[in-house]
């Protein structure tokens, strides 16, 4: 059987053009800033994301490490989304590796509600940890991959910047986030000082993220990705590979949201399975499945079963997520594949 693969936007296969352009790369080492294919990714993701500099990292993961080791000092407070990504999915890197404190505030579809930050930020008193940061995530992941508009991003920021502190924006997904809102990637990036974002998500890369903002603070963040064992080499062969993503995989992403959209329409049919719509607006899929009787982690056995690989979220809920390797008749046939394993 032929699987269905929706866990996640990052199981992509490159393909044969992509494979070609890392055979191709022209490299060096990047440790000594030496590899011409690094320095052109760094430069068209800066360009991109409206930022002074750019800096190649493994992962998204380490690029918000990075990124929170250089903003802020051991003990400082770091404010995020009550279900962000930095504070669910990063094996407390952030307290474990660099000593902060996450400050997590409930946003609504993932959007972070202005007052609350304000309220967030520690005051002067000798007994308080000092706020370090704020961040953002766009799209946010476990909200269902909804969208924050530019203005939403610009009154947090305004609050953030009003008390002296900057911004990081979580932008694994920023170029479905720029899709789905129809603006420039750098448009979206503007209000955060700093952003992180994935190759390796929708885009299609096997490998990589980029953390981009001002040039003094990438200068620092590349001494702690080197403290992170982030150093690569050769690194070109990667970056050729996101150099491939960012020319050829970007105006197809909305495919992958009519795609999420359509799954959605098709699961919200299915006895048993609830599901928000206004949660569905790039290409991730959220729905509950408590309505079946079975537990989440129960319904994914069944549908791995049934040629259909989807991760649970929670004990209720299962993820749904588009990508390039995933066309509308494979959709159709996973909501096929979906009633099958439910007995509907
Ligand atoms: C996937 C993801 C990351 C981390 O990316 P990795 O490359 O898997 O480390 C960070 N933030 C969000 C919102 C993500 O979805």
């Amino acid at each position: 059987m032929r699987y269905i693969d929706l866990r996640s936007d990052t199981v992509t296969q490159p393909c044969e053009g992509m494979r070609r352009a890392m055979y191709e790369a022209e490299v060096g080492d990047d440790v000594y800033g030496e590899d011409p294919s690094v320095r052109r990714l760094e430069e068209l993701m800066a360009a991109a994301t409206g930022k002074e500099a750019a800096l190649f990292v493994t992962s998204g993961t380490q690029g918000n490490l990075v990124a929170l080791l250089t903003h802020c000092q051991r003990g400082a407070e770091v404010i995020l989304e009550a279900e962000s990504h930095i504070f669910y999915y990063e094996v407390g890197g952030m307290s474990a590796l660099g000593g902060l404190i996450p400050v997590r505030v409930q946003g609504e579809y993932g959007v972070l509600p202005p007052a609350a930050v304000k309220a967030a930020i520690r005051g002067d008193n000798i007994h308080y940890p000092a706020t370090g940061l704020v961040c953002l995530e766009n799209t946010h992941n476990r909200a269902g991959g909804a969208v924050a508009t530019i203005p939403q991003m610009q009154a947090v920021a305004d609050v953030a910047h009003e008390h002296g502190l900057p911004v990081h924006l979580d932008g694994a997904r920023l170029f479905n986030a720029a899709a789905a809102l129809g603006e420039p990637v750098a448009r979206v990036a503007s209000p955060v000082d700093t952003v992180s974002v994935c190759l390796s998500k929708g885009l299609g890369a096997p490998v990589g993220s980029v953390l981009c903002g001002p040039r003094d603070f990438i200068a620092r963040a590349r001494k702690y990705r080197k403290m992170l064992g982030g150093g690569l080499r050769q690194a070109g062969i990667l970056a050729a590979a996101g150099i491939y993503a960012l020319t050829h995989n970007v105006e197809r992403l909305p495919e992958d949201h009519a795609n999420a959209c359509y799954l959605a329409e098709g699961l919200q049919e299915i006895p048993g399975i609830q599901l928000d719509m206004r949660s569905v607006q790039t290409n991730i899929v959220i729905f509950d499945v408590s309505g079946t009787g079975l537990t989440a982690p129960e319904v994914s056995v069944r549908l791995l079963a049934h040629g259909v690989k989807a991760n649970a979220t929670s004990d209720r809920t299962i993820r749904f997520v588009t990508h390039l390797n995933v066309n509308r008749e494979d959709c159709s046939l996973a909501l096929q594949r979906v009633k099958e394993a439910l007995g509907r």
